[in-house]
């Protein structure tokens, strides 16, 4: 027997009826397609279920079809053998189809549903045959149970001539309602929902009236009532305490269609129109399960009375919610994957690494509500304290993911932080032209650099205390702590270089004239000449640093005015007097050479042989005693080879570099080049055996003078 009726000819969903329940008491699992196709799950909690009961072929499924407009099977005239076989569920449609429709829009957002006509779903309900058999009495049970437990309304359908017969099997079926109803009393934590019960008098005759008939019905009730052993929860309970009882008269089909069709249209609508005194409905009837949790509510509710098991709806519900919550949560996590790799790849820089994103906070912002709307749209009509802890699970799981996701961000703002930091810098210090001192420069781009990093980092947060960049800020500071260092490093490098440049052009310029004519104090003004060179250089490029009066601090190395500390400063310094101590040995290695001081020794030796004390040449006669006075000048001229050769000041103190150069030399390995200064060797120009080389090599060219000299009187004395 097909489980969907009619079946799949009708293309539209909600035409078919489902077959809940089949007759062998199995759950149908296509019960959450057929939800799925009816696509009302947007409702959420605004729709009703309403069940009928009642004896067989008494016209219920006939009755709900001109109620609802379903499609029910209807017992055949001729064959009259039972249909309706286990629970059958439909969606209504008769009562306000266009409404209908539009709340079936698949789009249709849950408020606009909620306020449009609810939805209607019955459920037909195997009728009763009245006879003791076990078989029956058990499904009478379990359906009467599971009809409790989910709907609102329950329609009791009876013939007119079955009302007062108390032995009939009506009132055998209400018995059954109202003991299980007690059970679900018992097992509950809370009072069960009320519940409506609309009694529906078939083929109503009219010669009794419906008010006759109602007092008929309701003693009855009341005498089953009064009959049935309570649990202690519900000793002094009335039946109105569980259930609101409603009449209806209808007329017979066959005999008076016309009034028959006219009164179902006049009872469906107490199913639809809210403002009828006669409105069937009301919320405290309603389970608040919400639609789309319905078919795994059921169906559990189904299981725990096939298994015979204490019903407890309000745990059931919970379970529902948890269950649920859980399903809306993962469908809401596939969205948030989905916008996740979006972002991840918009992040990526496509260089391995993460990059700058503008409005990173809105994209993130953007994938975190959109993932909460999704849930929040069907799990908010849950349980309240379960949707709340759920949504916590996901809100938690979705910000671990995008937290991870804001960490690159902010690995990427660092990043460019520290280049906005070294940008302006290097620009700063491109210009020749520098109006802005260094330590300014440095303070604006630290200050830019890290408020870029703050705004920026702080806008890619979209919760405080969960996106937070305090670690990476430290660590962003750090960073530019090192880069400032390194950048003063590399300012006092360029402002040391320009110095050396000064001192090496003043040496290399100056220098020389002392040694024209060497004297006895010649070293002690080649020396005041350096350190003047030294100072000179040096100050105009750097500011003596003051104390706190503003007064000079002598004791403090100069300060280049980069913000460095006194030690660097020091250290510069230092570094500046030993390049100016190794370029003045350089210097001094070229000038001290020995074709110079031959040079010199030969023009001072000329000076004194060849011309008198007024600079008048001397010409030599025959028998002038030429050789004293070539002895004295040879003499004379040599003296001054010892200033050349020793660095020493006039008191006799040897010049030594004022810096140790051994420990300049071990700082800076890669400047020593192939050969060092020695601070113990700098006061020796020239070794013992190159002076003696040199004396040797004047006295061969005094020699030739002499002998020069000498024929030149012959020749005179010859002549
Ligand atoms: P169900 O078994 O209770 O669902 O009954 P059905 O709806 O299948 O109807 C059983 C039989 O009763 C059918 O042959 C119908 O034509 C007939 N029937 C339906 N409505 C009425 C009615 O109002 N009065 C009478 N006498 N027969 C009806
Ligand atoms: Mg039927």
């Amino acid at each position: 027997m097909s489980t969907l009726n009619p079946p799949s000819s009708s293309s539209d969903t909600e035409d078919l009826s489902l077959q809940l329940i089949d007759e062998s008491k199995t759950y149908n699992p296509q019960t959450f397609s057929y939800f799925k196709d009816l696509n009302i799950e947007k409702c959420g909690l605004n729709y009703h279920i309403v069940s009928v009961f009642g004896s067989q072929s008494t016209g219920k499924s006939t009755l709900l079809n001109a109620l609802f407009g379903t499609r029910f099977d209807v017992m055949n005239e001729i064959q009259r053998r039972q249909t309706t076989k286990g629970i059958w569920m439909a969606l209504a449609k008769s009562a306000s189809p266009q409404l209908l429709k539009s709340s079936l829009a698949s789009d249709a957002s849950a408020s606009s549903a909620s306020t449009s006509t609810p939805n209607i779903l019955v459920l037909d309900v195997e009728g009763t045959d009245g006879r003791e058999r076990g078989e029956d009495q058990d499904f009478e049970r379990k359906s009467a149970l599971f009809a409790l437990a989910t709907s609102e309304v329950l329609i009791v359908n009876m013939w007119e001539s079955q009302v007062g017969l108390y032995q009939g099997a009506n009132m055998g079926l209400l018995k059954t309602v109202f003991e299980v109803n007690l059970t679900l009393f018992q097992n509950a934590s809370t009072k069960p929902n009320r519940s409506r019960i609309l009694f529906v008098i078939r083929d109503h005759i009219g010669t009794t009236p419906l008010a006759n008939l109602q007092a008929t019905v309701v003693a009855d009730l009341k005498r089953i009532w009064e009959s049935l052993s309570k649990p202690p929860p519900a000793a002094n309970t009335n039946l109105e305490d569980f259930f609101d009882l409603q009449f209806y008269a209808l007329p017979h089909k066959i005999l008076m269609p016309e009034q028959f069709s006219a009164s179902t249209a006049q009872l469906s609508q107490y199913f639809t129109d809210a403002s009828s005194s006669s409105y069937v409905f009301n919320p405290e009837y309603h389970r608040g399960v919400p639609i789309d949790g319905w078919p795994i509510y059921s169906e559990k509710i189904w299981e725990q009375i096939e298994d015979n098991k204490d019903l407890d709806l309000p745990t059931q519900q919970i379970l529902v919610a948890r269950f649920r919550c859980e399903e809306i949560a993962a469908q809401a996590w596939v969205t948030f994957e989905t916008g996740l790799a979006e972002a991840q790849k918009a992040t990526n820089s496509g260089l391995g690494g993460p990059k700058v994103v503008e409005g990173f906070g809105r994209m993130i912002e953007s994938i975190r509500s959109g993932t909460l709307d999704i849930f929040d749209s069907l799990a908010s009509r849950y349980e309240k304290s379960v949707y709340r802890s759920k949504r916590a699970d996901l809100l938690n799981k979705v910000d671990t993911r995008l937290a991870n996701l804001y960490k690159a961000q902010l690995l990427a703002l660092h990043k460019k932080a520290v280049a906005i930091f070294n940008n302006a810098v290097s620009a700063s210090t491109k210009e020749e032209s520098k109006s802005i001192p260094f330590i300014d420069v440095l303070r604006k781009a630290r200050s830019d650099a890290l408020d870029f990093f703050v705004s920026s980092a702080t806008e890619a947060s979209v919760d405080p205390h969960v996106f937070i960049h305090t670690d990476e800020l430290s660590n962003l500071e750090a960073e530019l702590d090192d880069a400032e260092t390194k950048a003063k490093r590399q300012e006092i490098k360029k402002i040391s270089a320009k110095i050396l440049k000064k001192i090496k052009s003043t040496l290399f310029n100056d220098l020389e004239g002392y040694f024209q004519s060497p004297e006895e104090d010649t070293w002690d003004k080649v020396l005041t000449f350096f350190n003047n060179t030294i100072q000179f250089a040096v100050s105009s490029a750097t500011k003596l640093p003051t104390d706190k009066n503003g007064l000079v601090d002598g004791s403090k190395a100069p300060d280049f005015g980069v913000g460095a500390s006194p030690e660097e400063n020091e250290q510069s310094i230092f570094r500046i007097r030993s390049e100016a101590w190794i370029a003045l040995d350089t210097r001094l290695k070229e000038i001290i050479k020995e074709d110079n001081i031959l040079l010199r020794l030969r023009e001072n030796f000329e000076d004194l042989f060849r011309y008198d004390d007024n600079g008048v040449p001397l010409v030599w006669k025959a028998g002038d005693d030429i050789e004293a006075p070539y002895l004295k000048a040879r003499e004379q001229a040599l003296k001054i080879l010892p200033v050349y050769s020793n660095a020493v000041t006039k008191s006799g103190q040897p010049i030594i570099p004022d810096v140790d150069l051994e420990k300049y030399y071990a700082e800076h390995l890669e400047d020593s080049g192939d050969f060092v200064v020695e601070n113990s060797a700098f006061s020796t120009r020239l070794s013992v055996n190159r002076q003696q080389e040199i004396t040797k090599k004047f006295k061969k060219q005094a020699d030739a003078a002499y002998v020069e000299a000498k024929r030149s009187t012959t020749q005179v004395f010859s002549r």
